[in-house]
């Protein structure tokens, strides 16, 4: 399962976890805390309402797109603070579903499959789950259909094959793929513009980001330009877009060096 895969990581993405103008790691961290310890120190569920409103007074942060909902019950799941998940779900509560005080309500919440259990091959969700074992770098990775398969798209392009789910555990693979995802959190060329992957927005309306190579430097595209939107690059030069380039180009190689063998 893509949203809970095992007990180091998950994603919650889809329950407004990013849906905020300040979306690092520590923002999200904080807010999710917030949440949690509000939530764990309710004497019972009765009036979760005046939770959701204690929640809304005391985040201060932007919600990103309004057509998304940042859901209040949103919070750590387990006790390490590993897992991000649902507070009113029946395994977290160990009573009867409590979503329907939730904007969606229990079938929406129950129901919801992202594109990326469709989109992303077995194999590429697998190569996801076993290089990232972190929620945040987990969540953002595992919904950035373009990211994981433009890596391995070159991947597979350059050997001639598919990659294959019996070699994703050789020595070092997973270090050089959790490598690749962490340019997501550390890029070093992000835009300033508030982006989530290759979106951008603007109250409730959302675009696509694209790169102008043709009008800024009369070039084509590049072969990198699904990774480099989806890592919200913006270039002040040519010089700038070609050392991101080698920078990608050096962990595809790594990567093909290490499967090969
Ligand atoms: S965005 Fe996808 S993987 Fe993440 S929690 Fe939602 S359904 Fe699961
Ligand atoms: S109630 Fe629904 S939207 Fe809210 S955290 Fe749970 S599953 Fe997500």
């Amino acid at each position: 399962m893509l949203c809970q895969p095992d007990i180091k990581k998950s994603c919650s993405a889809c329950c407004g976890q990013f849906n905020w103008q300040n979306h690092k790691r520590k923002a999200i961290q904080d807010i999710l805390e917030l949440q949690t310890e509000l939530f764990l120190s309710l004497p019972d569920y009765n009036n979760l309402s005046k939770y959701k409103d204690q929640v809304k007074d005391s985040i201060h942060n932007t919600i990103l797109f309004e057509t998304i909902y940042n859901c209040e019950f949103l919070g750590f799941i387990n006790q390490d603070h590993t897992k991000t998940g649902c507070m009113l779900h029946p395994a977290v509560t160990k009573i009867p579903d409590l979503r329907y005080n939730c904007f969606y309500g229990t079938k929406i919440c129950a129901s919801h499959f992202c594109p990326s259990f469709g989109s992303l091959r077995i194999v590429e969700q697998k190569a996801v789950i076993e290089s990232v074992d972190d929620w945040y770098l987990y969540a953002l990775t595992i919904t950035d259909i373009d990211l994981v398969k433009g890596f391995f798209n070159q991947v597979e392009n350059r050997m001639g094959e598919s990659i294959k789910e019996k070699y994703l555990n050789k020595p070092g693979l997973k270090t050089v793929l959790n490598d690749f995802f962490k340019l997501k959190e550390d890029w070093k060329f992000k835009s300033k513009e508030s982006r989530l992957g290759k979106y951008y927005f603007s109250k409730a309306e959302y675009n696509i980001a694209r790169i102008n190579y043709r009008e800024k430097w009369n070039i084509i595209p590049s072969a990198f330009d699904k990774i480099l939107v989806s890592l919200e690059s913006e270039f002040k030069s040519l010089e700038e877009l070609k050392i991101a380039e080698t920078i990608i180009e050096d962990k595809i190689q790594f990567y093909i060096k290490l499967y090969s063998q």
